[in-house]
């Protein structure tokens, strides 16, 4: 990390998306220093269906593009790197991030508020990330809805709550695009697209386990959880790495 921490390290792009190259360390860091100065910020989990759906979505592109922080949530970001001869130091997943958050909210004071996914997760999430952190406190909790319509009530419901962290689990591009949309008018120093992060605290879905993760195979572990998501599966594992395989040159960074 460089020496004003909330510059982060200059990013790596991928296919033309920005991938900032931190640590768990370096990011817990960087957010500690954000809450701090208070303006706010956004960070991305970004992976490589991420990349795949910026090469035909300008405005998600965009959104990357202006984010303060892109983390790299995926092996193949880290491997599409290194074939550039450039280093993305560790995966810093979302749904790792979450209880590292919250471990240092915990200690901070900071106050948390968890946006999305279906009804009553964002509550369980909450209510046991408080469990495992004493003294963690959940600045609010809802569901909502990523659609235009609801984010006038959704605003004034998270500015009311005046939280220091918001995660939000709409999925992306959908919570990447939200936040960044009412970032401004929220006033909250950090947040953070979180995808399906509630899912794993509250147990609704079941994470890989550690060595599938260290081996990289998380998405043959979803793969048999939820064959469903195969098309989205197969953009991360197939048409991703042929796109970094047959790219015409290196994009400027
Ligand atoms: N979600 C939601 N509203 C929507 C679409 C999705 O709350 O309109 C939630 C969904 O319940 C899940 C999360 O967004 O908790 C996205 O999960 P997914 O595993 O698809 O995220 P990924 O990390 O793969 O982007």
């Amino acid at each position: 990390m460089s020496s004003e921490p909330l510059t982060p390290p200059p990013p790596i792009r991928i296919l033309g998306v920005p991938v900032h190259p931190m640590t768990m360390a370096s990011t817990l860091a960087w957010v500690a220093a954000a809450v701090a100065a208070r303006a706010p910020r956004q960070v991305c989990t970004a992976n490589p269906e991420f990349v795949m759906t910026a090469q035909r979505d300008a405005a998600f592109r965009q959104v990357l593009n202006a984010a303060d922080l892109v983390l790299a949530d995926g092996v193949g970001l880290l491997w599409a790197a290194r074939r550039q001869g450039r280093m993305l130091p560790e995966r810093v997943a979302g749904s790792d991030l979450i209880y590292q958050l919250a471990e240092l909210a915990a200690r901070h004071g900071w106050r948390v508020f968890y946006l999305g996914a279906a009804d009553g997760v964002a509550a369980e999430a909450a209510a046991r990330l408080a469990a495992r952190y004493p003294g963690l406190v959940a600045a609010g909790t809802y569901a909502g809805s990523p659609r235009v319509e609801a984010e006038p009530e959704i605003v004034e419901r998270v500015r009311a709550a005046r939280p220091d962290v918001l995660l939000v689990a709409y999925g992306a591009p959908a919570q990447d695009k939200w936040i960044s949309r009412n970032k401004a008018a929220l006033g909250v120093p950090v947040s953070v697209g979180v995808g399906g992060a509630f899912d794993f605290v509250a147990g609704v879905a079941v994470r890989a386990p550690r060595w599938a993760r260290r081996l990289g195979l998380e998405w043959l572990h979803r793969l048999i959880r939820q064959p469903w998501r195969l098309r989205r599966i197969l953009t991360a594992v197939a048409a991703f790495p042929l796109a970094v395989l047959t790219q015409k040159s290196s994009p400027p960074d």
